[in-house]
């Protein structure tokens, strides 16, 4: 089939890139000249594992290709997939500016019928504004359909979540036209879920809504059990061993940070206020997620007697493992608050740090993990990078002025840290909890706390 993706980005470039390596003819299209030139020349522009090797042997094959042209790639397609940007505005409110003027550049091409399917998060309705859009702006009396087809993907794994996603939702106005979307999926072979279009556009708001309540309820739960001397991760494996529940997503730590969660959860938020629903659950969701940085340095501020002069070491800028993303990054505020307290900063990411200069000019930045340690006060594990894992902690130790280490992911073993002469301050752990595969509790349970409600209560 003839495809065309507009908006080359994450979502755009990876959809793109697997769509032609199913066999079809892709066109993607992007409004940003250094970028297409960037993709003509054989390099990305965003750091993802596997992609380069893909969008190499597809253009090789004469199946994919980049321009600026959107008339082109529009007329040389039967189904064009909007993949553009949705930021969110001051307010909370998605900014479809994007979106409305690829409608424009789609309208002003279209020469027969087309399936124009949106790809891109976009509030319940854009549906029918794009419709509307394209109706005010087509030049040529061609009919279209508007499909909705969310993307699940995630940074860092965004290729195998295309080939291999959990479900595809495929929200179209009558049968038809959800058999042309169907068709292209099909060499997948995964779960196809065929709804109506605001439907399909609600399950992606609901869908990262629901991602997003379960880091914060954790995170909740991590921070009573810190005071309780309980251990979040065996009350996480507990919790996840439960099939209503599941394991994904109970990783106590800095909350949820990149491009999508955020936005998505405040455009959610300022729909439902909208439509006459104050949506108080997913408000809570938000001021936990936001108190979870402050949290973090506060520890710091009182393990270090203050910030004013120190130099703290971070390790991981971007909002996750395996991208060089920085938008929304936890490392952007818990940064922002080490500086504002007078901290010097080093950091080291395996791959962000490029993007991270542009936002974070003011601190320095090491070539290895083991340079962001040399003679600092403390570090500070902000995004879990498997690298991480894998140092050899006793050098890591050994450059560092002091040997207390913040770590934001829990990645590490308490006790291992221990023996290591660390001082260790893991979230929602006591510093002696045993590995997450440990048998039996982490330490006494807080028998003291029950006996002494117990006790008044008998009083
Ligand atoms: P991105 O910012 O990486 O890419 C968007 C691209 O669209 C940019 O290259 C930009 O130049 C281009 N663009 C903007 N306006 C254009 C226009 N008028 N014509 C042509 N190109 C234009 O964004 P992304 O991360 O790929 O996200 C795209 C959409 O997918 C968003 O709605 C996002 O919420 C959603 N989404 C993102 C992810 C993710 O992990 N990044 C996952 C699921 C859904």
């Amino acid at each position: 089939m003839n495809i065309c993706v507009i908006g080359t980005g994450y979502v755009g470039l990876v959809t793109g890139a697997v769509f032609a390596d199913l066999g079809n003819d892709v066109i993607c299209v992007d409004k940003d000249t250094s970028k297409v030139n960037t993709l003509r020349r054989g390099k990305m522009p965003i750091f993802e594992p596997g992609l380069e090797e893909m969008v190499a042997r597809n253009v090789e094959d004469a199946r994919l290709w980049f321009t600026t042209d959107i008339g082109d790639g529009v007329r040389k397609s039967d189904v064009i997939f909007i993949a553009v940007g949705t930021p969110s505005a001051q307010n909370g409110e998605s900014d479809l500016s994007a979106v409305v003027e690829t409608a424009e550049g789609i309208a002003r091409s279209m020469d027969r019928y087309k399936v124009i399917v949106n790809k891109s998060t976009v509030p319940v309705g854009t549906g029918d504004l794009v419709r509307d859009v394209i109706e005010q702006n087509k030049l040529r009396d061609v009919e279209f359909d508007i499909v909705s087809n969310p993307e699940f993907l995630r940074e860092g794994s965004a290729i195998a979540d295309t080939l291999y996603p959990d479900r595809i939702v495929i929200g179209a106005p009558n049968g038809n036209v959800a058999m042309r979307v169907v068709e292209l999926y099909a060499p997948l072979e995964r779960p196809m879920l065929i709804t109506d279009v605001r439907s399909a556009e609600m399950i992606k708001y609901a869908s990262n809504a629901f991602v997003a309540t379960k880091v914060s309820f954790i995170n909740a739960i991590a921070n009573i059990c810190e005071k309780a001397g309980a251990d979040v991760l065996q009350v996480a494996k507990g919790m996840g061993c439960d099939t209503r529940i599941g394991p994904a997503f109970l990783g106590a730590g800095l909350g949820y940070g990149g491009s999508c969660l955020g936005k998505d959860i405040s455009c959610l938020i300022h729909t439902a206020d909208d439509l006459g629903y104050e949506f108080k659950l997913l408000k809570a969701v938000v001021d936990i997620n936001a108190e979870q940085p402050g949290r973090f340095v506060g520890r710091m501020r009182e393990i270090l007697g203050g910030l004013e002069g120190k130099t703290i070491g971070i390790l991981g800028l971007a909002f996750k493992p395996n991208t060089d993303d920085m938008r929304d990054a936890r490392s952007i505020q818990v940064i922002g608050m080490l500086l504002a307290e007078g901290a010097h900063v080093k950091a080291y990411d395996p791959v962000a740090s490029e993007n991270a200069r542009n936002i974070l000019p003011q601190i320095e930045y090491s070539e290895t993990a083991y340079d962001a340690a040399d003679g600092v006060d403390a570090l500070a594990i902000v995004t879990e990078w498997n690298e991480f894992k894998l140092l050899n902690l006793e050098s890591l130790k050994e450059r560092m002025a002091r040997p207390i280490l913040f770590d934001g992911r829990n990645i590490y073993d308490p006790q291992r840290m221990k023996k290591l002469g660390f001082d260790y301050y893991p979230i929602g752990r006591p510093r002696n909890a045993r590995g997450c595969n440990g048998a039996g509790p982490a330490e006494a349970a807080p028998s003291q706390l029950v006996r002494k409600s117990a006790l008044e209560k008998a009083a």
